[in-house]
């Protein structure tokens, strides 16, 4: 069987070591695709600074769904980079750790080959008999000659491009995206003024970097609402009592198949009854000064450790959760929790926050709130602040806004999203990303119906996939993918 696997990151990788598990492993013939760079490491884990640390202690984030330590484990046992404080490692380690099993596969297997190159087109066909199945053509370079042939898609393609909301791409001294930060400075003066647009997780990979190397400070970290995400706590381990899938479904038997947005929150209420978490306590911690707000989940990290261990768990389950839901809801739990939820899961690890409280505290950064409109003009960006007189002017602005979410926002940054929606093989879902049946993965084409052998993983699936997208969650999907590729083989023997 032709396998295809577009994109090697984290999702792409994880598809690979699933396959290879399996004693079948040997009867497909695999390509995989991305360009030279991200080849098995992908973006958030590319070579970057080593200040730029992953979110969750390295002892509890793997690509092996049975041992969450595998990747502390392989840390360890290397000589190429070893740290003092190894809690939370730096990301381009993790990005070593996996792209070491793409190369170990690649020297082991011959089954297996590498395209160095970006997909561009992906096109299907399909006879007209009946029980026709469906073949798969991917693309490099446009170029028809270039097209290969598959039985099995994986569509790994990670996050789509950075936001612009000021629409300034193109303009000198904007620099789109903030990833690798080590390249940020690139064509920045020493006597430049700068300005990073966004204060959450990718800002404060920036801020650290920027701070460091360059000369002319403070920098300005701004936003509408000027507030950095939390600060991990001691995590624990979670059972849900209450959002169950129990509960769930008696909940849609008398709901004509849905679950109501306030029933899911009373039942959320009520988990949080279960472990003693002040919920009003926390969600309205926040008193808008950012040394503060840091301090403060320093201070707390018992209970706050349990509020993000029950979000994390929340997430993990956030498929069934999530889709049990109305549109109308859907859109609802976007407006008025998702923010809470935001605001307090993927918290930053606790060095960060002592970093960055230091950084302030002597003045090298400065945060404020009520980013209002940006503009350029006279070869300088102009902030507006709403309660401030007068704008302040940058010559530099790095856009740390985050990626883009709704298909409809894309450009050619994103050409082959674009390209494969053109084609009508994928249709953007209305919370974000595409269209994948919730508990397969697979791809809703609006032209060809489900596509069984196209499988989505990763940040396209946003929608559905809502804040389901860590490097766990991702390998959780995998293997589930992956036991349905062989199930399909073995039938088709
Ligand atoms: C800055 C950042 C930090 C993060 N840190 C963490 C963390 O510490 N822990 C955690 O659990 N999660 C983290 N996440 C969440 C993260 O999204 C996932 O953990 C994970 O890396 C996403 O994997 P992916 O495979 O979807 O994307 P990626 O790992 O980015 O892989 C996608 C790959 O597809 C390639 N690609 C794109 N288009 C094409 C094409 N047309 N043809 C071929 N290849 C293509 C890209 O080059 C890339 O290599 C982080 C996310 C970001 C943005």
């Amino acid at each position: 069987m032709r396998v295809a696997i577009i994109g090697m990151g984290t999702a792409g990788v994880s598809i690979l070591r699933q396959l290879e598990s399996h004693s079948y492993f040997k009867e497909l013939d695999i390509d995989v695709y991305d360009d030279p760079q991200n080849m098995g490491q992908g973006v958030p884990f590319q070579n970057d600074s080593s200040q730029l640390l992953i979110n969750l202690p390295s002892k509890d984030m793997s690509l092996n769904f049975n041992d969450a330590a595998e990747f502390f484990k392989w840390y360890e046992n290397q000589n190429q980079f070893k740290f003092d404080n190894a809690t939370y490692l730096p990301r381009f380690v993790f990005g070593h750790y996996m792209k070491s099993y793409l190369e170990k596969f690649d020297q082991e297997y011959d089954n297996i080959h590498l395209i160095t190159e970006k997909a561009t087109e992906m096109y299907l066909e399909q006879g007209f008999e009946k029980d026709a199945k469906i073949q798969y053509f991917v693309c490099t370079n446009h170029q028809q000659e270039a097209c290969r042939q598959y039985d099995y898609v994986f569509l790994t393609v990670g996050t789509m491009a950075y936001h612009d909301p000021y629409h300034l791409k193109g303009l000198k001294g904007y620099i789109k995206s903030p990833y690798p930060t080590y390249e940020t400075l690139n064509d920045v003066k020493d006597t430049d003024n700068i300005a990073i647009i966004g204060t959450g997780l990718s800002s404060l990979d920036v801020i650290r970097y920027v701070v460091k190397h360059h000369p002319n400070l403070p920098i300005t970290a701004t936003s509408r609402h000027g507030e950095f995400p939390s600060v991990r706590g001691n995590m624990i381990d979670i059972t849900l009592k209450h959002i169950t899938k129990e509960n769930f479904d008696k909940i849609l038997r008398s709901h004509f198949g849905v679950v109501p947005l306030e029933s899911m929150i009373r039942l959320f209420e009520k988990e949080c009854e279960t472990y003693d978490i002040p919920l009003e306590a926390l969600i309205h911690r926040k008193v808008g000064d950012p040394i503060k707000d840091l301090k403060y989940d320093l201070a707390h990290p018992e209970i706050l450790g349990v509020f993000q261990s029950l979000l994390e768990t929340i997430k993990e389950n956030m498929n069934w959760i999530w889709n049990s839901l109305s549109l109308q809801d859907q859109e609802a739990f976007m407006k008025k929790y998702m923010p809470i939820l935001k605001a307090n899961s993927n918290p930053m690890p606790p060095r960060t926050a002592r970093l960055l409280i230091e950084e302030i505290e002597i003045g090298h950064v400065v945060v404020k709130k009520g980013l209002e409109d940006v503009r350029y003009e006279n070869e300088e960006y102009v902030f507006e602040y709403p309660d401030q007189g007068e704008p302040d002017y940058y010559n530099v602005v790095i856009n740390a806004t985050g990626p883009k979410t709704q298909l409809k926002d894309l450009d050619d940054d994103d050409a082959f999203i674009v390209d494969i929606a053109n084609r009508q093989i994928v249709q953007a879902h209305p919370m974000g990303g595409i269209q994948i049946v919730p508990e397969t993965n697979q791809v809703i084409s609006p032209r060809h119906g489900t596509l069984p052998h196209l499988i989505a993983i990763g940040q396209i699936t946003n929608g559905i996939n809502q804040a389901r997208n860590g490097v766990n969650m991702i390998v959780r999907q995998s293997v589930q993918a992956v036991e349905s590729l062989y199930a399909f083989h073995q039938e088709n023997r």
